[in-house]
Parts: C-alpha cells; sequence; structure tokens
C-alpha cells in the first residue's frame, strides 16, 4: 500500500464526499504534509529543482483531484477505452513507461469522482451497443497501491460486473489485492499482473514486490474465480536469462492447481527503448545498468517519429521458441496470448 509523505488536495476534490473522506483521514496523520491547491498549482508543492529530485519527491507524493475532462483515451489493442481512475504510480521501475509519458508529473493522482467515471463509461458502452466495450484501469498507473484509499477499483468491478456489455481489465505488480476477494465481479474482471525475474527485479523494479509474492496474489484472484493472466515484461537476454525464466515459470506453475491454469493467459514482451526514453531514464537513473545499447539492437521505425530499439531478429525468435516450449511443458492447460 502506498503511503505518501505529502498529500496535496485539488479544492474541487474536497467538494466531493471521498475527497472530504481521504482529508479528514490525512489530517490525523501527523507525518504527512498536507496541501489545497489548484489543480494547475500542484507542482509548487513537491520539492526538488531538477527531475532527478522532482522524480523522487513526486513518488512520494499522492494528490487527490476530480477527473474534470470525461474525454477518455482510446486503449487499442488491449481495450477500447483507458479507464482513468488513477495516474502514476509509487513503483519506482527504471525502464517504466510513465517516466516519459507523465514527464514532470511522477505524482500519483486518485479521482474522486468515480461515479461520474463510470456514467461516462456507459455512455461510451451504450454507442457500441450490441457488442461489448472493454475498459482498462491501468493505462497511465498501477491502480492497486492505492485502492485502500479510493475502493476505485472495487467499485469499478462490483459496477462492471453488473453491467452485461462491459468488461474491465488492469494489470499490476503489487499484492494488496484481498478487497477484491469477495467482490461480485461476474467474471466481468480480468486481472494480470506483471512478472519478472528476481533479478531484474531486485536490479531495475524499485519499490515493488518480489515475484513469488506477485504469484501469490495473482493465485488468489484467481481462486477468487477472477480471469487472471500474466504479462512476463520486460524480458532482458541477459546471461542465465532461460534458467531464470525457467524458475519463475516452474514456481507459478506450482502456485496454480489444474484448473486454474485453464485460464491462465500469457503476454511476453521482449525489452525495447526509444531514444527519448533513453534520455530520461538516464536523468532519473544516472547510474542505471540497463542494457541500452544501440548497437546490440536493431531499429524499428515507429509511430510518431519514436522508433524503437529492439533485440535482433534472432534472439526474439530464440525468446519466442524458448518461452512458447517452456509454459506448454510447465502450463500446458493455459494459453499464451503473444511474443513479441
Ligand atoms: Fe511503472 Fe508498473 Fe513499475 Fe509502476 S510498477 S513504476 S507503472 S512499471
Amino acid at each position: 500500500m502506498f503511503q505518501p509523505e505529502r498529500v496535496i488536495f485539488e479544492k474541487e476534490a474536497l467538494q466531493y464526499p471521498l475527497g472530504q473522506k481521504l482529508y479528514q483521514s490525512f489530517l490525523t496523520e501527523s507525518k504527512v504534509e498536507l496541501y489545497e491547491a489548484a489543480g494547475n498549482r500542484i507542482n509548487t508543492h513537491i520539492p526538488g529543482a531538477g527531475l532527478f529530485d522532482k522524480y523522487r519527491a513526486g513518488k512520494q507524493t499522492l494528490v487527490v483531484g476530480v477527473k474534470k475532462s470525461l474525454k477518455f483515451q482510446t486503449c487499442k489493442p488491449s481495450a477500447h477505452y483507458q479507464l482513468p481512475i488513477v495516474s502514476g504510480c509509487m513503483g519506482q521501475c527504471e525502464y517504466c513507461y510513465l517516466n516519459t509519458q507523465l514527464g514532470d508529473k511522477p505524482f500519483v493522482k486518485v479521482h474522486v469522482n468515480i461515479e461520474e467515471i463510470l456514467e461516462q463509461a456507459m455512455k461510451y458502452t451504450r454507442e457500441r451497443v450490441p457488442n461489448i466495450t472493454i475498459f482498462e484501469g491501468s493505462a497511465t498507473s498501477d491502480p492497486v497501491p492505492v485502492e485502500n484509499y479510493t475502493n476505485a477499483l472495487s467499485k469499478c468491478i462490483t459496477y462492471f460486473g453488473e453491467q452485461e456489455l462491459t468488461r474491465f481489465r488492469f494489470v499490476s505488480k503489487y499484492t494488496d489485492v484481498d478487497s477484491l476477494l469477495k467482490l461480485k465481479h461476474n467474471g466481468h474482471t480480468e486481472i494480470r499482473f506483471s512478472i519478472n525475474t528476481e533479478r531484474i527485479i531486485q536490479n531495475y523494479e524499485h519499490h515493488t514486490p518480489k515475484a513469488v509474492h506477485r504469484i501469490e496474489a495473482a493465485a488468489k484472484v484467481a481462486r477468487s474465480g477472477y480471469p487472471v493472466g500474466f504479462l512476463i515484461a520486460p524480458v532482458f537476454l541477459y546471461e542465465n536469462w532461460k534458467e531464470e525464466y525457467t524458475d519463475l515459470i516452474s514456481y507459478l506453475s506450482e502456485q496454480f492447481s489444474k484448473n486454474l491454469c485453464s485460464t491462465l493467459t500469457f503476454e511476453v514482451i521482449s525489452h525495447r527503448y526509444t531514444l527519448r526514453a533513453k534520455d530520461r531514464i538516464f536523468e532519473v537513473f544516472p547510474e542505471t545498468k540497463l542494457p541500452m545499447e544501440e548497437k546490440d539492437r536493431v531499429f524499428q521505425y515507429g509511430q510518431f517519429g519514436y522508433g524503437k530499439y529492439k533485440y535482433t531478429k534472432d534472439q526474439l525468435k530464440e525468446m519466442e521458441q524458448f518461452f512458447t516450449e517452456v509454459i506448454k511443458r510447465k502450463i500446458p492447460e493455459s494459453k499464451i496470448l503473444y511474443i513479441i
């Protein structure tokens, strides 16, 4: 669970019951700095001159705000729309896409107008009748560490569980899932867990739980009937990668009984980076050991002029063969969605 050093309330948030409730509860926490600010003045309360300090202070900051624009972003290919309940994340993964996406706003922001957000989701759903509409809850965040403050996931899971034509999905590295176990989800919410080898977690995924704990959390939600998936990402091809990823998948197979495995899905994504992300990573983590040598990678042109540096074709082929073989051997009932 996220324990911020400072909490900044947007003034409008205090007009909502959840905003008031959170304000009252943080008032009693003597160690937490509390501020009220206009939506465009948040950064003035986050200390630090450069990006290096702003990033660290931002990661200790919770902003309680209102989602004003209810125009949802599309979210292809994983869903139809992003569901904007949280943005930002307490984790400090060196490779995280949020480093570039959220720029100098690395704080965690929760929205207190969840009911309005859900009403808007229903408007989008009605536009697509009779088709099902899928909402993604983690496009710009990891929503699990702040769930205890807002119950946003619980509200969304229960709400979408009652709607015939909506589905909800989110991905997490965190393990605070107990409050989700007894909800009436009706199989409409898919929870995916992002996992990696212990070496990768220790080196690059700071302030996140161990893989074994993520897998145990996944087994818990699977036993509660949720469809569950694993995102093995980003995969790094280092010395011993095959042994360590095999160990990871072996542990996973031991935690899931046969009937739970039949709903498991896997998405496997190799590490790739843009030069823009690389520059940003070096600013925030000057000592990073992330493998980002252009000479070792192949450049692939991308949208908006931001091409990616990926592993070579032969390396990706080897990776695909390896994961296909190990997952099929260890968890034959599961389904591999893609390996890229
Ligand atoms: Fe980014 Fe996910 Fe790590 Fe959070 S846990 S910093 S969202 S990669």
